[in-house]
């Protein structure tokens, strides 16, 4: 009889790979890192069309990308959350019989509740205020504060529309060079880069400017030694390669072997990096939404019998902060300290004017508009990953660095 263990163990063909089926699907996502340098190649595929009209054969050049959009919401308890729009997606159980039990019905409950959304920012902003007894230039800079994370807190959001590109990442040294494989050529990994409608025009227009195509192009990106993971991103840089410098010009033979690589690369399976393309019946989906909106759609019962009532969901607790002796709660311009605002609800007790450390601004853009238009206010596209990249402990970063997808 055999004995379970020569049967049922595998042999380590290499550390890296083992570390990289180790990290599963994350693997493939790439990630924005602390302080690194990353040199990135945009393959393409060829694609031969033939004119309709003059019957002429030529190629064009594509990325190997999906482009889908996405909901994005957070959770009460500060969860990032995402889903892709489920918008006229139709899905049977059985996806080769169209007889079968409907699980998608081209509705999309995210969409639906947009409305209900804004309808929330809006309660929230006029009882704010209502309340707000600053004057003058605070109460304008608080208001707008205020507002703007309001905005962001959204339950349900607009769909965004993402571009997922394929990518390769060069394995760099602690030097930042190249490494080399067995075959002389230099080492990489396929990534899929997230990338925000606004991100790849922005790329895109570097590129312009610096006279080359995104595609085929290697770019250079320097992450800031930060932290903040907003900064990360939007405090990069990108750099375009010069062309005779690209390692794919520099290597013959890279570039066929990348080739090789993306024909056999298979987008299936990149819901583990990805979680918004696990999808969800339109029944989940519902649950979700149902579930988010149960305590204002409880309300809006309620206002139908009783003209006072009130929506409680945000209504915030009592401050604990106390001022020290020393005035630290007070702000260091003098001026007056923010009292905490407290929704007029019957059973909060009126607080006395605590001073307090005035909030924060957050570092969103505030809307400036009425919210009958859905404003743009600047939000974090980041879901919160552990840095689960392999390739971390190999090129020399101390591989902690938090990651963040852009
Ligand atoms: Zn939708």
């Amino acid at each position: 009889m055999s004995s379970f263990l020569r049967t049922a163990s595998k042999q380590v063909a290499d550390v890296r790979s083992f570390l990289r089926e180790s990290a599963g699907g994350q693997s493939i996502k790439y990630s924005a890192e602390k302080g690194a340098k990353h040199i990135i190649y945009i393959p393409y595929i060829t694609e031969n069309v033939i004119d309709p009209e003059t019957g002429v054969e030529t190629s064009v050049m594509k990325p190997c990308a999906i482009q889908q959009s996405v909901h994005e919401w957070s959770t009460q308890d500060g969860k990032f959350k995402a889903t892709i729009c489920l918008k006229d997606v139709i899905r049977h159980q059985d996806e080769n019989d169209p007889n079968s039990p409907i699980i998608n019905d081209g509705t999309c409950p995210f969409c639906d509740r947009v409305s209900d959304a804004w309808d929330i920012y809006r309660y929230r902003k006029e009882l704010e205020e209502a309340t707000c007894k600053l004057t003058g230039e605070q109460r304008k800079n608080h208001l707008d504060a205020t507002f703007s994370s309001y905005a962001d807190e959204r339950k349900a959001k607009d769909a965004r529309p993402y571009m997922y590109l394929l990518v390769v990442k060069y394995h760099l040294n602690d030097k930042g060079a190249e490494v080399l494989g067995s075959d002389g050529l230099p080492e990489y990994d396929l990534k899929v880069m997230k990338l925000s409608a606004s991100r790849v025009e922005k790329i895109q227009q570097q590129m312009a400017n610096s006279g080359s195509d995104l595609l085929d192009s290697e770019i250079i990106f320097e992450y800031p030694n930060v932290d903040d993971r907003r900064l990360l991103v939007s405090q990069s840089t990108t750099a375009p390669v010069f062309p005779d410098r690209k390692m794919v010009t520099k290597y013959p033979g890279l570039k066929d072997k990348i080739n090789q690589d993306i024909a056999k690369f298979e987008w299936e399976g990149i819901e583990k990096s990805f979680p918004e393309w696990t999808g969800m019946t339109s029944v989940e989906a519902k649950k979700v939404c149902d579930s988010l909106f149960e305590q204002w759609d409880q309300y809006k019962k309620e206002l139908a019998v009783n003209p006072t009532a009130k929506y409680l969901e945000y209504v915030v607790q009592t401050p604990t902060a106390t001022p020290s002796i020393s005035g630290d709660g007070i702000a260091a311009n003098g001026a007056m300290p923010v009292v905490p605002q407290i929704p007029t609800v019957p059973e909060v007790p009126v607080v006395p004017t605590v001073p307090q450390v005035p909030n924060a601004a957050p570092t969103v853009a505030a809307p400036t508009v009425a919210p009958t238009v859905a404003p743009t206010p600047v939000v974090p596209t980041a879901p919160q990953v552990p840095n689960t990249d392999p390739n971390a402990v190999f090129n020399g970063n101390g591989g902690a660095a938090p990651t963040v997808s852009i």
